[in-house]
This record gives structure tokens, sequence and C-alpha cells, in this order.
């Protein structure tokens, strides 16, 4: 009999953690007040490994890049369970610049991709509005980035929670306020109750809100996450029109980045925005970025607005997620930053493959959880 599974967050990590962890034999039961209502409710859904690319950040790239790679394969299992959209697409990325130093600055990425063997089409501006004829013509640059793909996490989340829901899971619907130990986590503390976990395995996949929960470290709280907030917008095309345009397209306008997202229901999404202080959308930041993407593609002037929100993002002080053991039946898996839609994939076999004691695909060491503690913090026993 394999042990069950307790997995604590319903956002897309955590999710997609039941998801492979059902496939795997386990029992599961989620714990989420509201599943889907964190950083995935917002977040945009590019699986960009090559686009997103972080300069001077070695460790990240190839979790990015294995990640994009098993996507597909757990989007077909996961399609097995369920008849809801995923909103996957796989036409791929324009790069665009809209003017001279923007277009410097997307050489210089070519330059690094080139360079790391990593796959880009040169294009000429020409070229580029062949493929995609709403862009301005006064764009100065664009690459192609055929490999990165795009998903619409909102509804791909549901999906995930359909099929996890679909396949027997517990769902309990309710907040986690502590746990107790972690060598062995014998409990966890709701706030209406608790659940003993002895002889099962818990995952700590809440996002932001796993810096909140104590109980299962000494000391000082090792996870040092912090909300970075993004807005996006979502407009509409007319009634009768098609998309503007059918790939993703992150342009850089004036060193600004933005981010296009055509979807299947005819809506648009747009962002790119990154800050630490306002945990909501400034009437000034929403303006930069509707402003910023129609230099880019005139036509969305023409659009239906229809929302605007802004999500925080589980930053980490190096980028890097929190992905291991805690203790003996407690595995950490939060801190996914910028980039959690697209490592979930990862971040949720590799929970799995720590459980059954395989060899990892990447090396975990870069992930510890408790690579930021403060000298004191450790996991601690269970007081039980
Ligand atoms: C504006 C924006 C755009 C983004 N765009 C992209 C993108 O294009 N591509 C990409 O790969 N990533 C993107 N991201 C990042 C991505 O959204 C996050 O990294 C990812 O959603 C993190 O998922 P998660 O499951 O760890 O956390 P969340 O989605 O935040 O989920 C955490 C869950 O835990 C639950 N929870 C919290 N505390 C408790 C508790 N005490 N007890 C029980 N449950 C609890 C919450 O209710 C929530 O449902 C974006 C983020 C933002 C904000």
């Amino acid at each position: 009999m394999k042990k069950p599974v307790v997995v604590i967050g319903g956002g897309i990590v955590g999710l997609s953690t039941c998801f492979e962890f059902q496939d795997a034999g386990h029992e599961v039961t989620l714990i989420d007040p509201e599943p889907i209502s964190g950083a995935t409710h917002h977040a945009g859904g590019m699986l960009a490994p090559i686009a997103e690319v972080q300069f001077r950040q070695p460790e990240l790239v190839p979790l990015m890049k294995e990640s994009a790679r098993i996507y597909p394969d757990l989007i077909a299992r996961v399609s097995r369970y369920t008849d809801l959209p995923t909103g996957y697409r796989t036409e791929g990325t324009l790069v665009v610049g809209a003017d001279r130093a923007d277009a410097r600055h997307i050489a210089d990425l070519v330059d690094y991709l080139e360079r790391e063997d990593l796959p880009v089409d040169v294009l000429s501006t020409r070229q580029a509005r062949a493929l995609e004829p709403a862009l301005s013509p006064r764009i100065a640059k664009a690459i192609g980035i055929p490999g990165d793909h795009q998903l619409q996490p909102r509804l791909y989340a549901r999906a995930v929670l359909d099929a996890v829901r679909a396949r027997g899971a517990r769902i309990i619907q309710d907040t986690v306020v502590a746990l107790e130990g972690a060598s062995p986590c014998t409990q966890v503390t709701l706030s209406s109750g608790s659940l003993d976990t002895a002889g099962s395995i818990v995952v700590l996949a809440a996002g932001l809100g796993a810096a909140k929960i104590p109980g299962w470290y000494a000391g000082a709280n090792p996870l040092q996450l912090r909300p970075v907030y993004g807005d996006m917008v979502w407009v509409r095309m007319p009634a009768g029109m098609d998309c503007l345009v059918s790939k993703v397209v992150r342009g850089f306008v004036e060193n600004r980045p933005v981010y296009i997202i055509p979807r299947n229901d005819g809506t648009v999404t747009i962002g790119a925005t990154s800050r630490e202080d306002q945990p909501h959308s400034s009437t000034g930041g929403i303006h930069d970025l509707l402003r910023d993407a129609i230099r880019l593609v005139p036509g969305l002037e023409e659009t239906e607005f229809v929302e605007a929100t802004c999500g925080a993002r589980p930053g980490t002080p190096d980028d890097l997620p929190y992905l291991g053991w805690a203790g003996s039946n407690l595995v950490v898996s939060t801190g996914y930053f910028r980039h959690g839609i697209l490592l979930s994939a990862l971040g949720a076999r590799t929970a799995v493959d720590l459980v059954a004691g395989r060899e990892l695909a990447q090396g975990l060491e870069a992930c510890d959880p408790f690579r930021h503690a403060p000298a004191t913090a450790h996991s601690t026993p269970s007081t039980a």
C-alpha cells in the first residue's frame, strides 16, 4: 500500500501534485479554503522557457526547460479525466521591440540564446508582420520562438481540479493554521479541526501562504517568501472578429516589457508589470500596459475592456523555488515566483519522485527549502 498524501494548497502547484500522486497510485487529500484563488488565478500562463530565459540564473534554466518538455504529456493525461478545456496552445511566441534601443535588447537576447544553443528564429520585421499582420508596421525588431507555448491558467487549473476530484480526491475547504512537527509531521491543524497525518506524506504547496504556516521548523521560518505584484488586463475581440494575433507577443517598449496573449475564447490577456509595493492595480500602471500593448498591436484599441486584476507571485530571494524534503514525511513545494505555471509540471513530478525514492531528473540542491534559513532554523521533530 502506498502512503496517503495530504497536499496543502490548491493552486496550480498543489493541484498538479495531487494529480501526479494519484497517477502514482496514492490516495490524495487536498486542503484549501478556496482552490485557484492565489497567483494561479491571475497568471498569464506562458510556458516560455526560452523567451523568459533568465540571464545569470543557470540553475533555473534547466528546470524551466525540463518542465516545458514534460508539460504536453501531463496535459494529455489530465485530459483523460476531464472534459474541461485547458486553453493549451502551441503556436509559439514572437518577441518584438518597439524602438532601436528595444531592438538592441532583443539582439542581446538572441546572442545569449544562440550561445546556449536554444532555438530562436531571427526574423525581419516584414516576416514578423507576415506571420502576425496585426503587428504595428513600426516595430524595430522581431524574433520567433516556436517552442514557447501557453495555456489559460484559470481554465487549466479548473481542469486539473476536476480531474483530481473525478479520481476520488478528498477535498477539505479549510485553512491550515499549523503543522505538528516535520519528522514526522503528525498532524495538520485546520481552522476548524485537525487531521492526523502520522502515516501520510504531507506536501506544503500553499504558495505565499506556506510562509505563514508554523510548526514544522525550529527557530525562524526558513521560507523567505515575498509577494511580487503584477497586473493583468483582459480584453475581448468585438463579436465576429478573429483574434488579432495567433501567437503570444512579448514586447519591449522603451525598455518596458509587455505581453499579449491570445485565448481560444476571443479574449486577449495583457500583462507584464512587476512591483513589490502596492498590492492593488494602479490606474497609471494599467494605462502604461494598455498604451504599450496598443503601440505593438494597434488594433487592441478597438477591443472591449473586460477586467483588470492584480496578483502576487510567490517570490524568493534567488528566484528559485523551495522544493525538497523538509522532514521525514514533509515535502515543501512553493516559491515558484514568475514561472509557477510552467514549473508546476516539474514540481509535481519531483514531489512524486522524492517520495518514491527515485533518482531525480534534475538536481535539487539549489532548491533546498532550508537554503535561506537563519543558522538556527531546521526541521523539527514531532512533538506529539
Ligand atoms: C500577474 C502574474 C502573471 C504570471 N504569469 C505567469 C506566466 O505567464 N507563466 C508562469 O509560468 N507563471 C506566471 N506567474 C506565476 C505563477 O502564477 C505562480 O508562480 C504560480 O501560480 C504559483 O502557484 P502555486 O500553486 O504555488 O500558488 P498559488 O496559485 O498562489 O496557490 C496557493 C494556494 O494555496 C492556498 N493556501 C494558502 N494558504 C493556505 C493555508 N494556510 N491552508 C490551505 N491552503 C492555503 C491558497 O488558497 C491558494 O489556492 C504569474 C503570476 C502573476 C501574479
